[in-house]
C-alpha cells in the first residue's frame, strides 16, 4: 500500500522511482523530525543501496513540492517532517533535544493581529520554543 506521502507526490507529478518511495514511507513513518542521517538509516535498513546523496537530492525534492517541510530547531540540523494537517508549532528541549509538537489558538490569533496591524494578511508561520526544563532552572 502506498505511504500517504507516496500518495502526494504522485499528486504532485513526481516521477517515483523505488528509493523515493522508501525514503517517503521512511518520512511518512516517521513521528520525530528526523535529520538526513537518521532518515539514511532508516532507509538503508529498507533498502541498502540507497546512498546517503540519494536521501539528500529526494529530501530536497520533496521540500521544493512542498511535500515535506525543513526545520530548524537550533543544533545546525535539518530536520523534516511531512507537512502536516493540521497546524501545529515546537518546542525544543534544549538538554535532551526532544521535540514535543503544540497547536495554540491564543498564538494563532495573536499573530495574525499582529500582521494586520502592520498592513499585512499572514499568510504563513514558524514558531519554536527553545527550552530547559522548569525543574533545571529552578536550582
Ligand atoms: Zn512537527
Amino acid at each position: 500500500m502506498p505511504s500517504i506521502l507516496e500518495k502526494k507526490c504522485i499528486e504532485k507529478g513526481l516521477k517515483m522511482t523505488e528509493q523515493r518511495r522508501v525514503i517517503a514511507r521512511v518520512l511518512s513513518d516517521a513521528s520525530d523530525h528526523p535529520d538526513v542521517e537518521a532518515l539514511y538509516g532508516r532507509a538503508t535498513k529498507i533498502d541498502p543501496n540507497i546512498s546517503i546523496a540519494t536521501v539528500y537530492r529526494t529530501v530536497k525534492l520533496f521540500e521544493d513540492a512542498h511535500i515535506i517541510e525543513r526545520h530548524d530547531f537550533g543544533d545546525g540540523r535539518a530536520r523534516y517532517e511531512e507537512i502536516p494537517e493540521q497546524h501545529h508549532d515546537h518546542l525544543i528541549d534544549l538538554r535532551s533535544g526532544k521535540v514535543i509538537e503544540f497547536a495554540n489558538e491564543e498564538i494563532e490569533r495573536l499573530q495574525e493581529r499582529i500582521a494586520h496591524e502592520l498592513g499585512y494578511k499572514l499568510v504563513d508561520h514558524r514558531l519554536e520554543l527553545f527550552c530547559v526544563p522548569l525543574s533545571e532552572s529552578a536550582s
